[in-house]
Order: structure tokens, then sequence, then C-alpha cells
């Protein structure tokens, strides 16, 4: 085992043990933590996608975000006054956000942020449901869906474009863009099929939901320098699926927003929230 292995490995541990430790004695509320963070949720309810947590789950974590934060919309998180902020944001637009998260959202009266692939909505072509089940990182030819004909990939449930209305209507809820296909956008260069994806998604969605469409998340996280180029063309702003918080918010890339991973275990979702954590790890590495 080579040193950094071993450092690795020991940082793990010691983190794991942190975790469990801020979960018995909530030391990092004693902490004075500015770091506002975008937490990263997918399915909430019975499992049918990605990153799937239940609904009890989901409701323990608004009573635990809006005892400890101020739950904010998302570009409140670049702002550094008033106390840390933390926002929700919804990946790939599910019928379960209809049926179990915009429920939630009422009850707690807080807002949330929905990325919608918008040739998914209605439901998710069997030609691109690999998209949801596999990781493009080991798929050189992952953007091509015929490479995958022949195999049986169920699709998950995804909202009708009359869910969707309703859930674009209601103020607590904010649309943005998660392309059109859901490709990996690290792979794609030419500006055409990046236009295509990126600026002709939001404005499908401003046209079929009437409303301002200014947000972005990349499909996996992953992006070319082309995609954040056309991004910042027709965007606010953009999330990532980098792990982390905004510790230093005068510094952060608006186009390139960290987010926390919802769908871990809870007591590792809480210590992650934390800004000592990420200060922490910036310690050690
Ligand atoms: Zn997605």
């Amino acid at each position: 085992m080579t040193d950094a292995s071993l450092t690795r490995r020991l940082a793990r541990a010691g983190f794991e043990a942190l975790a469990r430790l801020d979960g018995a004695t909530n030391v990092s509320h004693l902490y004075p933590d500015e770091a506002n963070a975008v937490l990263a949720y997918h399915a909430v309810g019975e499992p049918a996608g990605y990153g799937n947590i239940s609904t009890d789950r989901f409701r323990r974590d608004l009573d635990y975000i809006t005892e400890h934060f101020t739950v904010g919309d998302l570009p409140a998180v670049l702002d550094s006054y008033g106390g840390k902020r933390v926002a929700l944001t919804f990946d790939d637009a599910y019928d379960d956000f209809y049926e179990n998260v915009l429920p939630l959202l009422r009850e707690y009266n807080v807002p949330a942020t929905l990325f919608v692939p918008v040739e998914f909505v209605g439901g998710c072509p069997d030609d691109y449901a690999y998209r949801f089940a596999r990781s493009p990182i080991d798929h050189e030819s992952f953007n091509d869906p015929s490479l995958f004909d022949g195999e049986t990939v169920r699709g998950p449930s995804m909202m009708s474009w009359d869910r969707l209305n309703e859930v674009a209507a209601d103020p607590l809820v904010t649309v943005g863009t998660h392309t059109r296909t859901h490709p990996d956008l690290g792979r794609i260069h030419d500006r055409e099929t990046l236009e295509y994806e990126i600026v002709g998604a939001r404005d499908v969605l401003e046209e079929r939901l009437g409303v301002d469409v200014d947000r972005f998340c990349y499909p996996y996280g992953r992006y070319s320098g082309e995609a954040v180029s056309v991004v910042e063309e027709s965007h606010r702003l953009a999330v990532t699926s980098q792990h982390g918080v905004l510790i230093d918010i005068e510094a952060a890339d608006r186009y390139r927003l960290p987010r926390v991973r919802a769908h871990k275990e809870e007591q590792y979702v809480r210590w992650d929230l934390s800004g000592l954590r990420w200060e922490l790890t910036e310690l050690v590495s």
C-alpha cells in the first residue's frame, strides 16, 4: 500500500467516525458555519430511479434542514449574508416528484428547483432508458443509443406535461434545464448539438410551461468546455455533481456549483452539509 492510499483510507475512516460523532453530538453546529450548500436529490419514494430515498427519509431531511439552516431558493446560495443557506434540487422529473415531493414542499413551505430532461417528459423512451441505469464514464459511445439495441432497460416513470405544468405553476418550484436527451455532455464538443441539447431544451420548457428558465444541470455532472460556454450564454447558473459546499462564495463558479449528494446515509448527508467537514478535508488533503 502506498503512503497516499494509506492516507486516503485513514482519512475516510476518520471522516466516517467524525460523521457518527457529529450525529451524536451535533458538534458541527457549534462551529460558525457560513458555507451555503445545494442538496442533489433524484427519486423519492418507491424505487423508481437513480438515488432513491424513502418519502419518510425526505421528511426527516426537511425536519433537519429547516431546524438548523435557512432553506433558500437556488440563486440565494450565491449570497453570503444572512447565515447559512441550503437549497434543494431534484434531477430528472420523475413522477414521484409530483406524488411525494411536492406535497412535502408545500407542507414545509420550502422552495426547490426541478431539472427536466425535456424529451423524457411523458415517459422515458426505450432507446434512452439505459441513460438512467448506467454511468457514461465506462461507455465510450454512451451518446449513441443504437449501440444499446437489444438490451432491455425499464425506464423510470416520468412526469407528464400536465403534471409538469401543475408543478411549474407552484410558486415553490422553479423548473430548470437538464438537456433534451440526457446525454454525456463531456463528450459533446460541436456547437450545433450543444445548442440543440442546452438552448433548445430551455426554449421547449419556456414555451410549454410559460415560465422563464435560467438554471441548468449537467447530466451525470459531466461537461466539455464547449458545453459550459453554451450554458454560460443561455443560463444564469448551473449545478454539477461535484460533491461539496460553498466554503468561499466570493470564489464560487456559478456555472459549476458543487452539490451535496442527498441519497447517502442520513448521518453522512448531515455531516456533508457542514462547512466544518469540508474545511477539515482541505486541511488533510
Ligand atoms: Zn439526470
